[in-house]
């Protein structure tokens, strides 16, 4: 099995280093990701200009794995790296330092890289883990999580695209969680520069209730958690109400 790992954190982080660790352990790894940080990029592509893709020792080496960075999105990693490298079976995104929870997902250049290799008819897991700004996550325990959660997923083969979120210490167990959708925390707060001009920031407002058997409901309790996910964003209920509610009709040009 031939797996290519990629993430939003830039080639340099070290969740990337660990998640290829343990990727090395159940097929042939390599790394293809950002040369800079693209977190929030989402799944945008660089289709307006060309991209380039060069080989990179990595401050964690991994025995084994040649790493590379490319000057381009998740998107774009996997785009080249599966372009560079055929018979990809299997792409890996993470771990993202910062959970993806809920309507985060959205955002996330993460799950971005798991998604395009489901756009690509591949599979694609993303994983991301709880940090902070004064705190890195154990990696070492991290490691242990994401094989348990490899050993589960790999057989599952129907399973295209997958979002897991690792609690940062030993989990309690692994649970299949929904993506809570019931709050958003992205808001944009004004401020001020030191020269006094105004501008605006992202950030991520505290959500106060969360429902049972999502993914940030299992996160909080500490176990991790799986998320299957569909690239068809299609609202199928929404869909079947609007042809009862309105007959497909014809446009007539004047
Ligand atoms: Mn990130």
């Amino acid at each position: 099995m031939r797996i290519l790992i990629t993430n939003d954190d830039g080639v340099y982080s070290p969740g990337i280093a660990a998640l290829a660790h343990v990727a090395s352990r159940f097929g042939e790894t390599r790394i293809v990701a950002p040369d800079v940080e693209m977190s929030s990029a989402s799944s945008s592509i660089s289709a307006s200009r060309p991209l380039t893709y060069k080989r990179t020792r990595l401050p964690f080496e991994v025995p084994g794995v040649e790493a590379y960075r490319v000057n381009g999105t998740p998107g774009d990693c996997v785009g080249v790296g599966t372009c560079v490298w055929k018979n990809v079976d299997l792409v890996l995104s993470g771990i993202n330092l910062g959970t993806n929870l809920g309507n985060a997902i959205w955002h996330s250049g993460t799950l971005a890289g798991a998604k395009q290799a489901a756009l690509l008819g591949l599979r694609g897991i993303a994983f991301s883990a709880p940090a902070t700004d004064t705190e890195e996550p154990n990696f070492e325990t991290l490691k242990i999580s994401v094989a348990a959660v490899l050993e589960m997923l790999l057989p599952l083969t129907e399973l295209r695209l997958v979002n897991v979120n690792l609690p940062a210490s030993a989990p309690r167990g692994i649970v299949w969680t929904r993506q809570s959708v019931r709050q958003y925390d992205g808001k944009v707060v004004p401020g001020r520069d030191p020269m006094g001009r105004t501008h605006y920031w992202y950030t991520v407002v505290p959500i106060q209730a969360t429902d049972e058997g999502s993914d940030r409901w299992a996160l909080e309790q500490g176990y991790a958690s799986i998320t299957p996910l569909r690239v068809d964003l299609t609202d199928d209920a929404a869909l079947e109400h609007a042809k009862e509610r309105a007959e497909p009709r014809k446009v007539r040009l004047a």
